[in-house]
């Protein structure tokens, strides 16, 4: 099935003033060994304000992990640009962070290591005792001082995922990219870590870019939710701009009218671009 309406409704309207995140015309095609080039995303143009929340949903396959980790410097754009503070993206960089959803902790190091090896790669400018003081203090952000020394085996899903959290802002990115962070865990674990994650971005506010698969979580997340049709030649489809205030109240919003009606188009959008042949 077609998507029929346009793909930039609501694009103009939900644009942040500044653009921190400036993504243009982003194409990328990966080689097949037998039907030439793939086109994975065709077009992608998005504006992100330096202190905006952003989730990016999609069905499997549409090239949301292509666009984060492009972002993030780990691939190249085939054409198009994507630019940081006005620096377009090359490579990888310490002004921002990925967190993954399979945790990707190091198991010979300890919660706190695994943190302090990252804050020591990248703070190569603050002394020990800062180093320490950072460490800790992020280690309490997560709440996972009590398990600061265990190993990544000795702790469960949810406090995995704590420490790549805290190992990502511990180095105070500029931008926070994030991969299904919360997709492994079970829906307990999963909203509370919602709760710390908005908590502590509601403190130190900074660009997220978060893929999910789950409306009620970009919803109740972000400011802006970015639907991309399904892929070849991915785009983004449309733009929903999420109007509650913040802090949310999840019962709350979940109770209003605007939610059901926001939920909806979401949910038709999939509905609507879900091919299952082409
Ligand atoms: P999503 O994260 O939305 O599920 P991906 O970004 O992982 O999607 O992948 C988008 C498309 O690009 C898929 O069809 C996938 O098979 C293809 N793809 C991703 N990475 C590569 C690669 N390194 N080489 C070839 N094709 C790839
Ligand atoms: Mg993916």
């Amino acid at each position: 099935m077609k998507y029929t309406v346009s793909p930039y409704r609501n694009y103009t309207e939900t644009m942040p003033r500044h653009g921190f995140l400036e993504i243009e015309n982003l194409v990328k095609s990966y080689p097949t060994p037998d039907k030439g080039e793939y086109v994975a995303l065709d077009g992608v143009n998005l504006t992100i304000g330096e202190d905006e929340y952003i989730s990016v949903i999609g069905h499997s396959g549409c090239g949301k992990s292509t666009l984060l980790k492009i972002i993030g410097g780990f691939q190249t754009a085939t054409s198009g640009s994507v630019r940081l503070d006005g620096i377009e993206i090359r490579k990888p960089g310490a002004d921002r962070m990925m967190v993954f959803q399979n945790y990707s902790l190091l198991p010979w190091l300890t919660v706190r290591e695994n943190i302090r090896l990252a804050v020591d790669e990248v703070l190569k400018k603050a002394n020990r005792a800062e180093r320490i003081s950072i460490v800790n203090e992020h280690l309490a952000m997560v709440n996972l001082i009590a398990a600061a020394d265990k190993y990544p085996d000795e702790i469960s899903g949810g406090m995995k995922q704590r420490v790549g959290i805290a190992r990502a802002l511990a180095i105070r990115p500029k931008m926070l990219l994030m991969d299904e962070p919360f997709g492994a865990l079970d829906a307990l674990t999963r909203g509370k870590l919602q709760r710390q994650v908005l908590d502590i971005w509601e403190n130190h506010r900074q660009a997220v870019m978060m893929i999910t698969h789950d409306v009620d979580e970009a919803i109740y997340m972000s400011d802006r939710i970015v639907l991309m049709t399904n892929g070849p030649s991915a785009k983004i489809g449309k733009i929903l701009k999420v109007p509650f205030q913040r802090p949310r109240d999840r019962i709350a919003m979940r109770n209003s009218k605007e939610y059901f009606e926001l939920r909806n188009q979401a949910l038709n959008f999939l509905d609507e671009n879900f091919t299952v042949d082409e």
